[in-house]
């Protein structure tokens, strides 16, 4: 289980030490705050701020965004106070605190899917503060980690918001990471059966497909520097809500589906991006989408 001796370790390899200190101070009032309560899991409640905190950290956000992710449930279930906040721990992160907790309740009150567009303007636009939005992110994110323990029916409902919501709010920021992440476990949890068996077919074809990814990178390199051409080449693999979107719109199976990885090239100039993607047309004939 993750602890806070172990999250202040990985701050202190970009923070400094007095930051940390206030961390750690966060996490102990909120320890207190939640003391008694707990997560369906059975866990002690803290341990899912400290996990939206980790989370947090590997983005390698301030000392004030990780308090605020301490804390951020300490208002909305807690009697502890945004004023009681600021004074502790300062205006700024009682702000923030308190902008993810409204964030919680609009939440609760628009549940129809038909207000899912309004309710992501309304989200961008409520938080004055981007990082309410980060909280926000990293605290879906864990809640969607750990769906297990619920109903189906609450299962569903937060997996659906989650792919309505959240994941594009992600992606919109640019946070690919927690996007991914989120579209796959929302897919995982609206539809198990369709999720395992996708992961088990690109398990199979990930043997298979090794030898044939580092041909064609190979190609694409030895392309590009024949012709003096700079970018870096990054091979991926698709991931399961990318290629179950394409399995349905395309209404093919998943042997249909053959562009399970995919290749991208960064480029210095605009210019270089034109010149590569005529090589690589030079290379592979483009296909009409
Ligand atoms: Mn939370």
């Amino acid at each position: 289980m993750p602890t806070i001796d172990a999250l202040a370790e990985r701050l202190l390899t970009y923070l400094e030490p007095d930051k940390v200190e206030l961390v750690k101070r966060a996490y102990e009032v909120a320890k207190q705050a939640h003391e008694g309560q707990y997560r369906r899991s059975g866990d002690p409640y803290i341990v899912h701020p400290l996990a939206v905190a980790n989370i947090l950290a590997s983005l390698h956000m301030d000392h004030e965004t990780l308090m605020a992710a301490l804390l951020h449930d300490v208002i909305e279930d807690t009697p502890t106070t945004k004023e009681e906040l600021a004074t502790e721990f300062g205006a700024a992160v009682a702000e923030l605190v308190d902008g993810v907790s409204k964030l919680t309740q609009i939440e609760f009150k628009s549940k129809a899917e038909a207000q899912a567009r309004n309710f992501q303007k309304m989200t961008l636009a409520m938080a004055k503060d981007i990082r309410v939005i980060l909280v926000k992110l990293a605290d879906r994110l864990h809640n969607m980690r750990t769906l297990g323990p619920l109903n189906p029916e609450k299962r569903r409902r937060i997996a659906t918001e989650t792919l309505d919501i959240y994941a594009p709010i992600a992606h919109r920021l640019g946070i690919n990471s927690i996007r991914v992440e989120l579209e796959d476990l929302g897919f995982a949890a609206l539809h198990p059966m369709r999720a395992k068996y996708i992961k088990k077919a690109v398990k199979k074809l990930r043997g298979n497909h090794n030898e044939i990814i580092e041909d064609i990178r190979g190609r694409l390199e030895s392309c590009l520097s024949e012709r003096g051409l700079e970018g870096q080449i990054i091979g991926r693999e698709k991931h399961l809500n990318s290629i179950y979107k394409k399995m349905k719109y395309k209404q093919k199976s998943f042997h249909e589906i053959m562009d399970v990885y995919a290749f991208r090239i960064i480029t210095e100039t605009e210019d270089d991006c034109y010149r590569i993607l005529g090589a690589v047309h030079s290379l592979y004939k483009p296909l009409p989408y």
